[in-house]
């Protein structure tokens, strides 16, 4: 019977489907099939039906960092049990040549590849991985997919198309901004027309908590997993929706991007790598914040607002300007850029400056964001030129200073923000600058590195150039005060004696709740020695004061824990013993030498000269 008929091949055609990775058919495209039904324990395996090779060997590499990141993170690590075979199902010879790198011979006939993964979420096996760049597998819950830490690449063949199918549990969603070729109960489909591209895209694969905003030119999806349920996509799409409101006036009444995926992840987990934050990318970004109970909403809201803001205009800088060591991404051999301050430094600005300009933020809350820098900023190394602590970020000597960029990067933003408009007669803005520069350059034509000051002095005048090269090339301390009175910000510098405990680093005990030191600095510093420190010591108290988060960074001397040379200090510690338990003890010293060091408080000063008054409105916008 004809009706028969249509209905067998129907179920044939089924039926082939569903099994359909034993018999695809290769081609030049890297075909993906991972089931999240077969997750256990963190862990994922995944099958790969490979490209066509006539080469005899073949290098298959996960990256070792991805852009946005300034840090190398090894993906290759996750990775385990990475066979590759034949079409008959005859195993080939694999060799594992570094960290993130597998060889396979006899790749004329590679058709298939598998291995597991291990997701990152709480690893602690060696370098943690900012969550907002890592992967978690979490049966029941959600699937974070940073694809950097899924999928692989061929070397020379990161051009090639990828076809992801995603069988899923019913009821869970990918959200992502990449094309879904097929959506079902059970499987989804993406496709994403090269590596670059599908790394830039990470997907949430959970039951949706979602909510979207449209504007004429673009489709904004809000996506959430928080497990205590205390911030819903709801409460976000609000906040967001006023935000991009305010970023899309800024940027001229159009958002820069036709797509864009919100994906936040709240963590009720107390293993993580420490950090919070999120990472950006060209159509979405990717946020990692504490799950918050439903009392707390508010105060992460307006967490997160900043943050939101922050990613979102990095679709500016660095992701449709930036110089040819960004551009040109290598994920195996990473080279940094000198201009982190414009990537970071000026997005961080802008993300304070455009919620105060759009009047979502009071110039009183402004003052408190850049006094909070200024004084962030003053931890760091003031003297070390910014341009080659960008370069040098990667190096394990200066990789405690990239924390800076959000800190003196977003000063240094603001300070160019203010001389260009002072230059121009309140004319030209930084966003000006910015966008003759995109004009000239743009998304796929980076700028060369060393080029960059010159041009943006022929944009402006040479006084941005002297100061670009002094400040931001150079070694000088840059004259906030001077810089920022122009727009009628009084700051107050407040010294205070401090005990120079120069390399001395902590970190964060999530169990405990301490401050823990990961570093005790270079040899030589006679108060460290004197004390008796040691790597894996938990500050309990100073001088009988207990240590808490609002005391913390005044534990070697402040406004409050005055000290002088000559004093005794007590430092009480928890220093670990076998077994996990800690002993306490009191370590003592006399302080031999001592620096001084800056309070920054900022005000709004409202008495100002016609020259003030006329820049500030220029700043100001109104
Ligand atoms: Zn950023």
């Amino acid at each position: 019977m004809y009706r028969s008929l249509i209905y067998s091949i129907l179920i044939i055609s089924l039926f082939s489907f569903s099994n359909s990775y034993s018999q695809t058919t290769q081609n030049e495209n890297y075909q993906y099939y991972i089931d999240l039904n077969k997750s256990e324990n963190g862990k994922l395996p995944v099958e790969l039906i490979t490209p066509d090779f006539s080469s005899s060997t073949v290098l298959f590499r996960f990256p070792a960092m991805v852009p946005g990141t300034y840090k190398i993170y090894d993906f290759g690590r996750f990775v385990s049990d990475l066979k590759a075979f034949d079409e008959s199902g005859n195993e080939l010879s694999v060799s594992k040549q570094d960290e993130n790198t597998w060889e396979i011979s006899g790749a004329e006939s590679l058709y298939k590849i598998t291995y597991m993964l291990k997701q990152t979420f709480g690893d602690t096996t060696g370098k943690s991985v900012f969550e907002p760049v890592g992967t978690s597998f979490e049966p029941g819950k959600i699937f974070v997919f940073n694809n950097q830490g899924i999928f692989g690449y061929f070397d020379g063949y990161i051009e090639n198309d990828y076809v992801l199918n995603i069988t899923k549990p019913e009821g869970f969603y990918g959200s992502t901004s990449l094309d879904a070729f097929e959506r079902t109960n059970t499987l989804e489909v993406f496709n994403s027309p090269d590596y670059a591209f599908l790394v830039d895209n990470p997907i949430f694969f959970n039951v949706p908590d979602t909510a979207s905003i449209i504007f004429p030119e673009a489709k904004v999806l809000i996506s959430v997993y928080s497990p205590g349920k205390g911030i819903t996509a709801k409460d976000i799409q609000e906040k967001d929706k006023e935000l991009l409101e305010g970023i899309r006036n800024f940027l001229g009444g159009k958002l820069p991007t036709d797509r864009y995926t919100f994906l936040y992840y709240f963590s009720d987990s107390k293993t993580g790598s420490g950090s919070y934050g999120a990472l950006e990318h060209n159509n979405s970004s990717l946020y990692f914040f504490p799950d918050v109970p439903v009392q707390a909403k508010s105060f992460m809201l307006s967490q997160l607002q900043s943050t939101t803001a922050h990613e979102f205009y990095h679709v500016v800088t660095p992701l449709n300007l930036h110089s040819e060591e960004i551009g040109f991404f290598d994920f195996n051999n990473p080279v940094m850029s000198q201009h982190l301050w414009l990537y970071e430094g000026v997005t961080e600005y802008n993300a304070d400056y455009i919620q105060l300009v759009e009047g979502l933020i009071t110039p009183e809350e402004y003052a408190t964001a850049i006094q909070q820098k200024l004084n962030g900023a003053s931890r760091f190394n003031d003297t070390l030129p910014f341009t080659f602590m960008s370069k040098n970020a990667l190096t394990p000597e200066y990789e405690e200073q990239y924390l800076n960029v959000y800190l003196k990067g977003a000063l240094i933003g603001m300070c160019l923000d203010i001389l260009i408009r002072e230059e121009s007669n309140g004319k030209q803005s930084l966003q000006d600058v910015i966008n003759s520069l995109i004009q000239k350059y743009g998304k796929d034509n980076p700028f060369k590195d060393d080029e960059l000051f010159g041009e943006i002095e022929a944009l402006t005048s040479p006084k941005i150039g002297e100061f670009l090269n002094t400040y931001v090339g150079g070694p000088s301390k840059i004259p906030y005060e001077d810089i920022f009175a122009k727009v009628g910000f009084k700051i107050e510098k407040i010294p205070y004696e401090a005990v120079n405990t120069s390399g001395v680093a902590m970190g964060f005990n999530q169990d405990t709740y301490r401050l823990k030191i990961v570093n005790t600095g270079p040899a030589g510093n006679k108060f460290v020695e004197d004390l008796g420190i040691k790597v894996g010591d938990e500050m309990v108290s100073v001088n009988g004061v207990a240590i808490t988060f609002q005391n913390a960074r005044g534990i070697f001397g402040s406004q409050k824990n005055k000290i002088k040379k000559g004093d005794e200090m007590v430092i009480e510690v928890a220093r670990p013993k076998a077994g996990g338990d800690y002993e306490n003890i009191k370590l003592k010293a006399t302080i031999t030498e001592t620096k001084t060091n800056y309070d920054f408080k900022v005000d709004v000063n409202e008495n100002l000269n016609d020259n003030q008054k006329m820049l500030k409105q220029a700043w100001m916008g109104k």
